[in-house]
């Protein structure tokens, strides 16, 4: 099944490692397992660290940023395949006084941007998780208003899970949605930055890709670049889901997944379906 002679399958540029204290294996296992399944390209993109305590408990300490570098660059000389350096930074109020400057200082290939919590009191140190006990519609307000600002600071290469609410509540309905994104989607695409495809949706208990469809042919018609990203926790999930999601990208009319170098980008044409590749399994509920 390993498919080194016919790699066909896009970059997964959203991975962890042991160092989030939630994940498995180092960055070397992640490429291993991508050339067993196909993906010829990874970043490693753990959990930012911060300086103010926020989420501390699922993400590297600032001391452990450099073993972190050790890691990546123990699998750029041990592994055939591609190993960019990424990080996955959270978006909140007051995340840009430290993120602006330690991300300059350090030659990332790629930062996705996440909202995994909203505050709704601003105490940076107290983050709230997205369901909350609000009203779902209060919910989906903040949460696209915090991805828009998230697009505004210019920190960020590519929005990571961008309808992540819906793994604890439901999607408003289509013209609903459409409302409260559109802005956000407007605000993305004036960044000139990218949204991903993230299968971890699969395995999550909305058994939904992230995006859904909708947001996905809004993204495309304003042009929004398209990365994809498996968010594996365990190397043995690196390019789960990924031919469902090339299917997805496609019926959204995505022709192209964005390749990333030092922040900078180019959009490759998407591989051609192999007729002969059986479908992807259906992965199981998972934590993570
Ligand atoms: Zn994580
Ligand atoms: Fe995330
Ligand atoms: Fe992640
Ligand atoms: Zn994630």
């Amino acid at each position: 099944m390993p498919a080194m002679d016919h790699p066909r399958l896009p970059p997964d540029y959203h991975t962890h490692n042991h160092l989030c204290k939630h994940a498995d294996g180092e960055p070397l296992d992640y490429a291993r397992a991508a050339m067993d399944v196909g993906v010829l390209e990874i970043a490693a993109t753990d959990h930012c660290p911060t300086d103010d305590r926020y989420g501390a408990d699922h993400r590297m300490s600032l001391e452990q940023f450099e073993a972190y570098l050790d890691s990546v660059e123990r699998a750029r000389s041990a592994s055939p395949i591609p190993v960019l350096l990424g990080i996955e930074a959270d978006y909140y109020r007051g995340c840009e006084r430290f993120l602006s400057g330690w991300i300059e200082r350090h030659s990332f290939d790629l930062v996705l941007g996440s909202v995994h919590f909203l505050n709704f009191w601003g105490h940076p140190s107290e983050p709230r998780g997205l369901s909350d006990q609000r009203d779902p519609n209060e919910i989906w307000e903040l949460y696209f208003q915090r991805v828009a600002e998230l697009a505004d600071t210019r920190l960020y290469d590519v929005v990571a899970h961008l309808d992540l609410p819906k793994r604890f509540i439901p999607l408003p309905d289509e013209s609903r949605l459409r409302e409260i994104a559109l802005p956000a989607l407007d605000r993305i695409a004036a960044a000139g930055m990218a949204i991903e495809i993230n299968t971890a949706g699969l395995r999550h208990a909305p058994r939904e890709a992230y995006p859904t469809s909708a947001l996905l042919r809004w993204a495309r018609e304003r042009e929004i670049g398209l990365t994809f990203g498996s968010d594996a926790h365990q190397p043995a999930r690196v390019g789960d889901g990924f031919e469902t999601a090339l299917r997805l990208a496609r019926e959204a009319g995505y022709t192209t997944s964005r390749h990333m170098r030092q922040r900078a980008h180019v959009n490759v044409p998407l591989p051609q379906p192999a007729p002969n590749r059986p479908p992807d399994a259906v992965p199981s509920l998972n934590l993570w």
